[in-house]
């Protein structure tokens, strides 16, 4: 095997492995959040659900897949020429957050209430968190603690900081809610 399809299979198991952890963020968030809507309520519940078996399908596309397996994934050769990729690499990203609106740069300078629908955006924060907490299972901390050290850059609108907030305390508590069994 080549050494850039060695590094084409990595970059796809790590997607993978990301898309795994997903799942496992969101069993770990109606555990832990059990006294949120979008875990008691059915309709709102299906909608996130949804989305979660969805996350980063973008990252398969030729717009995101490339950059970001150069990028992440070089071969010996490409990392020699990093710099050659990132702008390449930073073209993808914006793809990416453009199309995904669970990342918080997707939101940041629309209109609150004008631009889209609340509710969705609402849904969109948690799986924010999801993200994350997924990332957190990788990397180590917390989401937190991720988002404590990143407060600086980090801007999610006003209306919704005090829940994103909320969720990120519930999620790094070793405490379930106590409502739900186990
Ligand atoms: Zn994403």
């Amino acid at each position: 095997m080549g050494q850039r399809s060695a590094k084409r299979r990595e970059y796809i198991e790590y997607i993978a492995e990301h898309r795994r952890n997903i799942l496992r963020a969101w069993a770990e968030m109606q555990q832990k959040c059990g006294s949120e809507p979008f875990v008691y309520d059915d309709w709102k519940f299906s909608h996130l659900d949804q989305w979660v078996r969805e996350h980063d399908l973008s990252k398969y596309s030729p717009e995101e897949f490339k950059p970001y397996r150069r990028w992440f994934y070089p071969t010996k050769r490409e990392a020699r020429k990093k710099a050659k990729y990132a702008s390449a690499f930073e073209k993808a990203w914006k793809h990416h957050y453009e199309n995904n609106p669970h990342h918080w740069e997707y939101w940041d300078g629309k209109q609150a209430g004008h631009d889209y629908d609340p509710f969705f955006q609402w849904l969109c924060y948690v799986e924010m968190v999801l993200d994350w907490t997924a990332m957190s299972y990788k990397f180590g901390g917390t989401a937190l603690e991720y988002y404590e050290g990143h407060k600086d850059e980090i801007k999610i609108a006003p209306d919704y900081t005090e829940f994103v907030e909320r969720l990120l305390r519930q999620m790094a508590s070793e405490q379930n809610n106590p409502a739900l069994p186990g």
